[in-house]
């Protein structure tokens, strides 16, 4: 999300958020004119759009530049959502810093100033905390020794560092942010919109025009594209591995996936172990790996001694499954039953499934040793559940509710409210309750 200037006479700044298809496409999800830049403006905004959404569309991440207004309204208004700024932004600002302090010749960048950059480049590209944290130290004790670099490591640290966790991948990576590190998809779209406007001396019902004919074509568009999904299946994609999720996850995921799938099959044949999997494609893009892949197989099939033949391996692979793709990549999203809603975990407290789901803690004596058994079991399955990221959740979620939904008995006892008891097993107000026994 940004803002983008020069679009009306009345000089008021037009607030755009764009997101991301299933098919790895950009669309406007809202916009806005405000008055003034200023923390309540943006918290007005973003309190309006958080209106029009549903819980299953609310941001995982949101991308902004590095501005402080903006910034204190996401965490108002978004709690949950994972906040990262923009690395091509910081990377602008940075090299304009360095090239003041370091740079010698005027207009052309000095070999410093290269130096430094590509240096500050590959820490903030780590994929470990552990290496940022490593090159971020020698960063400060190689540049400390002469006053100009300490003046760029002091700006460094007072500008940005303090923000690691919205901008180093090492961090970054664990969000849900689709391979987006950058704000450059909402530049794309000012500039697509300022070229239907043709100037900026407009009124605002003329921007609103340009910006719902830009709506409408993207929709257009969208219904399209899931038509086809919905229709045809590209040849490559025709694999057993994808069986139970064609049509139903886009074709642009299951691509990333096949990809894995020949990464597998590559290192399955060159008999060479995958290198030590980072999980980026299971957190920041929500989809299996390589690893996973190999993970579901049995071990004797990847022995990398006598591996099995990769034509035999594809018949012991498991057929992927909706719940190994973040909701994002559906082509048909399911919503969350009302009453399910409270399980989502909120603001990364300890709402608990089982507290949610009154899973009765039953003495021994009491029940037969299966009941024990399976309250064990849905407690520990609850506590899993509680660890899982919010996508996986509604993922889950969406599952059961299909489930429950096929068996009217099971339907009921999951979807409609629990009855309230009185500590006795009986619905509170019921009328044949054992009288107490007076002493
Ligand atoms: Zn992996």
């Amino acid at each position: 999300m940004d803002c983008t200037y020069k679009t009306n006479k009345y000089k008021l700044p037009l607030f755009h958020t764009v997101s991301v298809t299933p098919w790895n496409t950009t669309f406007t999800s809202s916009y806005c004119f405000i008055a003034h830049e200023k923390t309540e403006d943006y918290i007005w905004a973003l309190r309006a759009m958080n209106e029009a959404i549903q819980i299953e569309t609310k941001p995982q991440v949101i991308i902004t530049d590095n501005e402080d207004g903006l910034t204190k309204a996401i965490a108002s208004v978004f709690p949950d959502t994972k906040h990262q700024l923009c690395l091509w932004h910081i990377e602008k600002k940075v090299l304009e810093k360095i090239s003041k302090k370091l740079g010698r010749n005027e207009g052309t960048e000095s070999d410093k100033v290269k130096e430094f950059l590509t240096e500050w480049t590959n820490m903030v590209n780590h994929s470990t905390v552990s290496e940022f944290e490593d090159s971020w130290a020698k960063l400060q004790e190689k540049w400390n020794e002469t006053a100009s670099g300490r003046d760029v490591i002091e700006y460094l640290t007072n500008e940005y560092i303090h923000k690691k966790e919205k901008f180093v991948r090492a961090y970054t990576n664990h969000n849900l942010h689709l391979g987006n590190v950058a704000s450059s998809r909402v530049e794309g779209a000012h500039t697509a919109l300022k070229k239907c406007l043709g100037g900026s001396t407009g009124n605002l019902y003329i921007v609103f025009e340009s910006m719902e004919a830009k709506l409408n074509e993207q929709h257009i568009a969208a219904s399209k594209k899931l038509s086809d999904e919905l229709q045809l299946v590209p040849n490559r994609l025709n694999i057993p591995l994808f069986e139970q999720v064609v049509k139903k996850i886009s074709s642009y995921a299951l691509g990333k996936v096949y990809e894995q799938y020949l990464k597998f099959q590559r290192y399955h044949q060159s008999k060479e172990e995958l290198p030590a999997c980072t999980k980026y494609h299971q957190h920041a893009l929500g989809l299996p790996c390589a690893h996973t892949l190999q993970n579901q197989l049995p071990r004797a099939c990847v022995h990398v001694e006598q591996p099995t033949a990769f034509k035999d391996i594809i018949l012991e692979l498991p057929q992927l499954q909706m719940t190994d793709f973040a909701s994002h990549w559906w082509l048909q999203k399911t919503s969350v039953h009302p009453i399910l809603l409270p399980l989502i975990k909120t603001n990364n407290d300890v709402n608990t499934f089982t507290q949610n789901l009154n899973i009765s803690q039953v003495g021994p004596g009491v029940a037969s040793s299966n009941q024990i058994l399976l309250d064990h079991a849905l407690s520990r399955i609850g506590s899993q559940f509680n660890k899982l990221p919010t996508h996986q959740q509604i993922a889950m979620l969406g599952q059961v509710v299909g489930m429950a939904e096929s068996d009217p008995a099971i339907s009921k006892a999951v979807l409609e409210p629990a009855e309230k008891t009185d500590g006795c097993g009986h619905p509170v107000g019921a009328k044949n309750k054992r009288k107490k026994i007076q002493a």
